[in-house]
């Protein structure tokens, strides 16, 4: 039986990696939403990119299924294609890994900012059902990720439990740096850790100098492996690059140096799991790489 996460995590920190659709943005493909059928119409793109995340060191690769949940499929059109997209995107990361990266399920919030407070058994359902399809395609774990409400990450976290997948849950918080319902995200970490959660952290939505002290919070406030997937674009807590309509491009990306100065940090604060999240492309994970003192493949 290969090597699990959490057997991973135990030998010592392991390297994510990168933001995808930002990236692919950059590179040219359409705007229109931030839809995970872009392993459909733009397959080879997504392939290269992850291909050149997995040469740069990363010893995870997320399957492109974030914002893959039903509903978020059939908002732009795509939900007769909800198989089909997750049988893909599950594809091309084996593809390329070949039993030599971990691939994790990606999971992303069904609502985002759009939930509210009661919503927990309205969006179960949907998270229930891809969980179930990525342990079916052959998810290693499950990364649910991108949540801004402690109620939905934990409405995520239930679902995934059938599984028995490994889940690592991470929360976002914009703008200002707590859950919607106004909780640290120490606290947050706290419950989902209680509720069985086996990774914890926090991904997007800040850059490391922003999401470092959070995370020295996080690591004080609970045991076990921690995540941390900030973006490598600069931002403001209260004016974050990622405002409802602005994308990161329109800021300053950060540079390969300043992930590797992030994955120092991150070491010395005890993050065992060390990624990157938008704006963060192959020449940043390599940077992270040779920080963490790994050789690129
Ligand atoms: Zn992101």
């Amino acid at each position: 039986m290969p090597e699990g996460i959490l057997e991973r995590l135990a030998r010592g920190p392991v390297l994510g990696d990168g933001g995808y659709v930002y990236i692919l943005r950059q590179r040219g493909l359409p705007m229109a939403g931030y839809s995970p059928q872009d392993v459909l119409t733009h397959a080879d793109a997504v392939q290269q990119l992850q291909q050149a995340f997995f040469d740069a060191g990363a010893e995870v690769l997320q399957a492109q299924t974030f914002q893959g949940t039903r509903n978020r499929l059939e908002e732009v059109g795509q939900g007769d294609q909800f198989e089909t997209i997750h049988r893909k995107a599950m594809e091309i990361a084996r593809d390329i890994s070949r039993g030599r990266a971990l691939i994790a399920g990606t999971v992303g919030s069904a609502l985002g900012s759009r939930y509210r407070m009661g919503d927990r058994d309205r969006v179960r359902p949907w998270y229930e059902e891809e969980c179930a399809l990525l342990k079916d395609l052959g998810a290693d774990f499950l990364i649910l990720e991108t949540f801004y409400f402690l109620e939905d990450a934990l409405a995520a976290l239930e679902a995934a439990k059938p599984t028995g997948l490994v889940t690592m849950v991470t929360m976002s918080c914009k703008p200002v740096l707590t859950s919607r319902e106004g909780f640290q995200m120490d606290y947050c970490a706290k419950i989902l850790k209680d509720e069985g959660t086996d990774i914890v952290g926090l991904n997007c939505m800040q850059d490391p100098a922003l999401m470092l002290p959070l995370m020295e919070r996080i690591r004080k406030a609970v045991d076990g492996p921690i995540a941390a997937q900030p973006v490598a674009v600069e931002c403001h807590p209260y004016a974050t690059h990622m405002g409802e309509r602005e994308g990161p491009w329109t800021d300053h990306v950060l540079s390969p140096q300043d992930m590797a100065d992030f994955a120092r940090r991150a070491l010395e604060i005890g993050i065992d799991y060390i990624g990157s999240c938008c704006g963060s492309g192959p020449e940043h994970v390599r940077a992270m790489a040779e920080a963490m003192g790994r050789t690129s493949r």
